[in-house]
């Protein structure tokens, strides 16, 4: 870690001893520690595949099981991934009273594998862990998905009770937002004193919005991340280097 780096993360420091209800707002970077890739970085899932939008899930029967190979091709990532460093700060924080909560674009769920409550996490994309109905919300966990599916010729199974679309339950592209979620979301973000975005590149809507929002509210706005982003510029801190490096030296500066 070189000198401008270390001082940022003093500096990061003495913010985080003076929070008391942070928000944390975290992204697909604080994952790629446990092996889940991000969208954007180069070998990223998109510069595999193109999105799967709404539309076309709900619309066309082999969308919808080309969505389902790509999740099933991905689970070895997901059932094996354990939380990182970054997880495993934030989680402290929570628990210390620091952090009053994390609002997640995440869907891989190691939020919660890393000890935080149901009631201080706000998944703004869903969760990739279960699947549900989308037309009665009945909850099917993957591997009975799974099962159906390498069991019928790669046939995409249709909900038991009402015939509905089985997805995972995660927001696409094109996919109304969760209420609820924003709510809690923007109840959270104008609410603290201190925003820190982490791993997230802060290009899609809504999360770029949550920013902005924090610091007209009078927050103070850190980014962490490994690259340079659009809000760098509103930021009072701005850190360019790897996420579990920039959390524990914060950690271990207070
Ligand atoms: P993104 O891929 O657009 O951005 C991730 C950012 O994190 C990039 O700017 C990258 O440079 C940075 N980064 C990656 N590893 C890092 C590290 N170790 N330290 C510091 N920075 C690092 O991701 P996003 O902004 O979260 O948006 C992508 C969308 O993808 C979200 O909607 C999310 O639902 C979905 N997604 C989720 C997961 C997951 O749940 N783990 C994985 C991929 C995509
Ligand atoms: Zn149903």
């Amino acid at each position: 870690m070189d000198d401008d780096i270390k001082a940022a993360c003093t500096e990061l420091g003495a913010i985080l001893a003076g929070m008391r209800r942070g928000v944390a707002f975290t992204g697909a970077g604080l994952s790629t520690e446990s092996g889940i890739p991000d969208f954007r970085s180069p070998g990223g899932l998109w510069t595999r595949n193109k999105p799967i939008d709404y539309g076309a899930f709900l619309s066309d029967r082999a969308m919808r099981r080309e969505a389902w190979r790509r999740r099933f091709a991905m689970e070895e990532a997901f059932a094996g991934a354990a939380p990182g460093r970054g997880h495993r700060r934030l989680a402290q924080w929570l628990a210390g009273g620091q952090l009053a909560g994390i609002v997640t674009q995440n869907i891989d769920g190691l939020h919660q594998a890393s000890g935080v409550p149901d009631e201080r996490l706000v998944e703004l994309h869903g969760n990739t862990t279960y699947a549900t109905c989308l037309d009665c919300g009945e909850r099917y966990e993957l591997d009975w998905v799974r099962q159906r599916f390498e069991a019928h010729a790669l046939a995409v199974p249709d909900c038991l009770d009402c015939g509905g679309p089985i997805k995972t339950a995660t927001i696409s592209f094109g996919q109304p937002m969760p209420r609820t979620a924003m709510v809690r979301a923007h109840e959270l973000t104008r609410a603290c004193d201190v925003f820190l975005a982490i791993g997230s590149s802060l290009v899609v809507w809504p999360a770029a919005g949550f920013p902005v929002e924090a610091k007209r509210h009078g927050a103070t706005l850190v980014i962490i991340n490994r690259e340079p982003t659009e809000f760098d510029e509103i930021a009072d801190l701005v850190i360019h280097a790897d996420i579990g490096d920039v959390l524990d030296a914060a950690a271990e500066t207070k």
